[in-house]
């Protein structure tokens, strides 16, 4: 998927805008992988061989993710991602 086409991309959820981190580009600088996340609700979607993954938490499979995130622990400077969230664990109570 070509920068320029995720630069277009908002949150499913919020419409927000959504920040990139490139994992891995061809030699076109197409990403192949990558994560964007959410400023608004931190979600974040996975870029699987160029398709980001955008579905709604409830057809997401955290346990199909998890070895995907674990390969990108060096680029993720320390981010931790749980229930398809960026930094922190989300509880009742923080819902904005
Ligand atoms: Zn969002």
């Amino acid at each position: 998927m070509r920068i320029a086409t995720i630069n277009k991309l908002c949150c499913p959820f919020d419409k927000a805008d959504l920040s990139l981190q490139i994992i891995t580009q061809d030699i076109d600088k197409n990403i192949l992988e990558g994560l964007l996340t959410c400023s608004q609700c931190n979600r974040y979607f996975p870029i699987v061989k160029g398709i980001p993954i955008m579905s709604p938490d409830e057809f997401r499979e955290s346990k199909l993710e998890q070895p995907l995130i674990e390969s990108w622990q060096d680029h993720l400077q320390g981010k931790e991602l749980k229930n398809f969230r960026l930094g922190a664990t989300i509880t009742d109570n923080q819902e904005a």
